[in-house]
Parts: structure tokens; C-alpha cells; sequence
């Protein structure tokens, strides 16, 4: 059972998707403008998380997100910088798409575009103004007329009568309510513009995001997500307008699921503050902060805070991360070297007495705990897609392979003794929880070399364990198996020497 903070309700809810083994995603995208920083990167992996998440509980997830590439932001950087809104847009695109690549952030299904989208945008202002909830002014201009929405305001929770009296709006006269917003906006000389039953323009903002959810969607559709700061007015319009269109107030997402802000000290990052900006200066964009810092470290920062709350960001955290980021991988290793010793035929399987390994391991049973903490990991992230805690389960099992494998280098468990099988499971649910968590894509670091390979040491406990043996047989008076050993070693290319302090052993 998946349970979801739903805005719209401020409350947990149960998940339930509205096709049976089938989950469809809207998450608003990126103005791109210039390069995306740290807090634009949040969404993207708090969503590549969850469709990771959904699709290995078995859904199928259908994923969409847009580029607004008609804005303001962007007719403005393209002026400054003597090229078309065009070019801008395509090159911020490929920034956004390099930096996603290096936070493991897989493609959506669809990456539709304002300038590719505009009949179907000039279709649904059509039906809002065809309707009555949308009126045209002469210039062309065309403004959603809120007072003509009774439900205007129920995803902020807020009445229309508070917004007029809390926000600082523009005055325009033109409008009939201040909190009418552009659906259209006229052509102005220098600027990109589309023909329209209202004569050249552009749409606004919010249209855009209506029409490409319901285009690739549907009418409905379960997910709905984006940044806090979108709930108003960008999501409250958008639901208007999309429910205003389709003439049901059920229609449209179902579930809103809204990320916290990334902040510096208590500020929430952004370009447009000059102050954090120059405070940041190299270690902003996503782009400054991976040519230090690998992106899955990035990443793995960014899931160890739930996804609602503020999640603090600087070097220090990072390097935090980074080091957590080393014990993680430091079990990867171990695993790799256990399966690689399995492959190589090192450990006897199936000795009739399968779990005679791992119950010698004071863990309890390597794959019981790992089957344990699997199971933990889901329904953390069961739980409002809780990665912060299902982090610590896998950090936990990191623990549990650990000490394993320390008990295996140190001569504790014997090869003979070791089921192949249940290390391979361990190491599929280790990996199926760093999957989901979307790690171990990349080249992963090695922390330190020798650890890569047992050899020297169970070399050293093996041959501790023989010697002693034959010490016995000594001791016994037994000199034909104390001379049998000696032997069978030579052959095996180890030569015994018999010294006042005991016996010692070195390679022929
Ligand atoms: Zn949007």
C-alpha cells in the first residue's frame, strides 16, 4: 500500500492509481534560459526516484515533462546575447540534459515544448474563452476571469477575497479581478509570436503546462508535481483552466506532490539573488558543483532529505555525502569480490547445510537480514516515498555485508563453507535498492585497493589454520601426516620451514 501527502487534501493518502498497474506523471519542467542550478535539479531526481520506485513495484509509468521554451527569461537572454530565442532555448536544453545525464536522471517519456504545442494551446483558450471563463481585450491580450471560477483557490487553499487582500498585485485596469491571469498575450514588436483567432501573440505561462499534461495524459491522470513555489499560482491556474476547459472538477491530476526548496542558510536558492549568487560563486550551477563532486553524490545528498522538506546544501554537506557515499560503495566492492570469487569456482556450494555460512556470521544470517531490510526499504518508500529512511536500511545492510565479509577476510568463514547462492541474493538486493535509489550507474570509487581483493589475508588465516594442524600431528608424535602436510604444500608451491619460534611459510 503507497501512501501519498496529497496538496490538495494536506493530507496522507492512500494511493490508487486510476488504471489498474499504471501510473501517469506530470512534472512541470524547466525555462531554459541559462544553466540549471542545484535547487532546479531537485524535482527531476525526487521524480526519477519515484518512477524508478513505481516501476520496479511493477506499474507502468508513463512520465512527462515539459520545456518552456516561449518566456519572458528567455526573449530577454537571447536579446542580450544577439542570438534567437531559438538558440538559447536549445542550448539551455542540452545544459539541462548534461547535467540530468550526471545525476542518473533518466528521460522522460515526452518533452513536449511551447513552440511545438501552440494549436493545441490556442484550441483550449478557445474553449475557455467559447465557455465564458476567459475574455478577450482589444488589443488581442486574453485574461482567465478567476470570479468566474467557484473553485478558483482549493489547491493553495486560499479565497479569492484573502489573495486581494494579501498579494501585492499589479494594477491593471484592464482586468476584471486583479488575480486574472494572462491566457494570451499580444504580440509586441522584437518578440516571437503565433497567429491567433486574437491576432499575433504568445501564450502565458500557465496554459502551457494544462494543455501537455491533458494532450499526453489524458483527462486524467494520477501524478502532478513540481516545486513548492508552483502551488500558487502556477498549479492553482492550471487546475482552473484544465478543469474550467473539461467542465469537471474531478478531471485533471489527481495527486499533487510538491518538493521542498533547496536553501542556503534559510533562503531558498535562486538566480535572481544577487547576494547568494556571488556567495556561491562556482559552486552553483549543477554543472560548477559536478566538475567537483560526482553526481551520484550529488544525488544521494539530495535523497537523504525527504523530498518535502528543506534540504540545506553546501560544500560541507557534500563532502559529508561523498564520505557516506564511500560506504556504500565499500560493500558494492565486497560484493563484487565475493561474486567474483563465486564465479571463479573459490567456494564449494551446496554442502548440505546451506546456511552453515551466514549462521556462523554473528549478523544472524547475511540474506535474512538482507531480505529484512528490503522490506524495510519499501515501505519507507511506501510511505510518501520516504528515501531519507530508506537510505538507512541500505546503509544498514552495507553494515551487514560489511562485518561478513571482514569475518570471511579474517578466516572466520571458510570458502568450503559458503552457499554462493545466498551471496548473489544479498547482492541482488543490494543493488535492487540501489536501483531504485538510482547509484552505482557510474563507475563506482573504490575506496581503497587492497579491500578489493580478499587473497593476502585468507591466505594468511588459511595457512595459520594448516600449520597449526601440523604443530598437532608434531606435538602428537604423528610425524607421517605432520611430513604429509609439509609435503602437499611443497606441491602447492609453499615451502614450510621449521624455526625455533615455529613454523613459517613462504612461496616457492
Ligand atoms: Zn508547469
Amino acid at each position: 500500500m503507497i501512501k501519498v501527502f496529497n496538496t490538495m487534501s494536506r493530507t496522507k493518502e492512500i494511493f490508487k492509481p486510476l488504471k489498474k498497474g499504471e501510473v501517469s506523471i506530470y512534472c512541470c519542467g524547466v525555462t531554459p534560459y541559462n544553466a540549471p542550478h542545484i535547487g532546479n535539479a531537485r524535482p527531476f531526481v525526487t521524480w526519477d526516484v519515484i518512477r524508478r520506485f513505481f516501476a520496479k513495484s511493477g506499474y507502468k509509468v508513463r512520465y512527462v515533462q515539459n520545456f518552456t521554451d516561449v518566456d519572458d527569461k528567455i526573449i530577454k537572454a537571447a536579446n542580450e546575447q544577439g542570438v534567437t530565442w531559438k538558440d538559447v532555448a536549445e542550448k539551455n536544453i542540452a545544459a539541462y540534459f548534461k547535467s540530468m545525464d550526471a545525476l542518473n536522471v533518466r528521460r522522460a517519456d515526452f518533452y513536449p515544448k511551447v513552440s511545438e504545442t501552440m494549436d493545441d494551446i490556442i484550441k483550449m483558450i478557445q474553449t475557455l474563452v467559447d465557455k465564458g471563463f476567459a475574455y478577450v481585450l482589444d488589443n488581442g491580450d486574453v485574461f482567465y476571469s478567476v470570479e468566474e471560477d467557484k473553485n478558483y483557490g482549493k489547491l493553495s487553499g486560499r479565497k479569492l477575497s484573502d489573495m486581494l487582500a494579501g498579494a501585492r498585485v499589479e494594477v491593471d485596469s484592464r482586468k476584471k479581478n486583479p488575480m486574472d491571469f494572462a491566457l494570451w498575450k499580444a504580440a509586441k514588436p522584437g518578440e516571437p509570436s503565433w497567429e491567433s483567432p486574437w491576432g499575433a501573440g504568445r501564450p502565458g505561462w500557465h496554459i502551457e503546462c494544462s494543455v501537455m499534461s491533458l494532450k499526453f495524459l489524458g483527462e486524467k491522470f494520477d501524478f502532478h508535481g513540481g516545486g513548492s513555489d508552483l502551488i500558487f499560482p502556477h498549479h492553482e491556474n492550471e487546475i482552473a483552466q484544465s478543469q474550467a476547459a473539461l467542465g469537471d472538477e474531478n478531471s485533471f491530476a489527481q495527486y499533487w506532490v510538491h518538493n521542498g526548496f533547496i536553501t542556503d542558510g534559510n533562503e531558498k536558492l535562486s538566480k535572481s539573488n544577487k547576494e547568494m549568487v556571488k556567495r556561491n560563486k562556482g559552486f552553483f550551477t549543477v554543472e560548477e558543483v559536478l566538475a567537483k563532486y560526482p553526481g551520484e553524490v550529488i544525488r544521494l545528498l539530495l535523497l537523504q532529505t525527504h523530498y518535502r522538506n528543506p534540504l540545506e546544501f553546501n560544500e560541507t554537506r557534500v563532502i559529508e555525502a561523498q564520505e557516506f557515499f564511500g560506504k556504500l560503495a565499500k560493500a558494492y566492492w565486497q560484493l563484487d569480490d565475493l561474486a567474483r570469487k563465486i564465479h571463479a569456482g573459490e567456494f564449494v556450494k551446496d554442502t548440505g547445510e546451506k546456511n552453515f555460512a551466514i549462521t556462523v556470521s554473528p549478523a544472524g544470517g547475511l540474506v535474512e537480514e538482507g531480505e529484512r531490510l528490503l522490506s524495510n526499504f519499501y515501505a519507507a518508500m511506501d510511505d510518501d516515498f520516504n528515501t531519507a529512511l530508506a537510505i538507512t536500511h541500505m546503509f544498514e545492510l552495507a553494515g551487514e555485508i560489511g562485518g561478513y565479509y571482514n569475518e570471511f577476510v579474517g578466516g572466520k568463514i571458510l570458502p568450503v563453507t559458503i552457499d554462493g547462492d545466498i551471496i548473489l541474493r544479498v547482492r541482488d538486493i543490494y543493488m535492487e535498492m540501489a536501483e531504485i535509489l538510482g547509484i552505482f550507474e557510474q563507475p563506482v570509487p573504490v575506496e581503497k585497493a587492497e579491500e578489493k581483493s580478499a587473497a593476502p589475508e585468507l591466505v594468511n588465516a588459511l595457512m595459520k589454520i594448516i600449520l597449526d594442524l601440523r604443530q598437532n600431528a608434531r606435538a602428537e608424535k604423528n610425524w607421517k601426516l605432520a611430513d604429509k602436510i609439509r609435503d602437499d604444500l611443497k606441491a602447492a608451491g609453499i615451502i614450510v620451514e621449521d624455526t625455533p619460534q615455529g613454523a613459517t611459510w613462504k612461496k616457492a
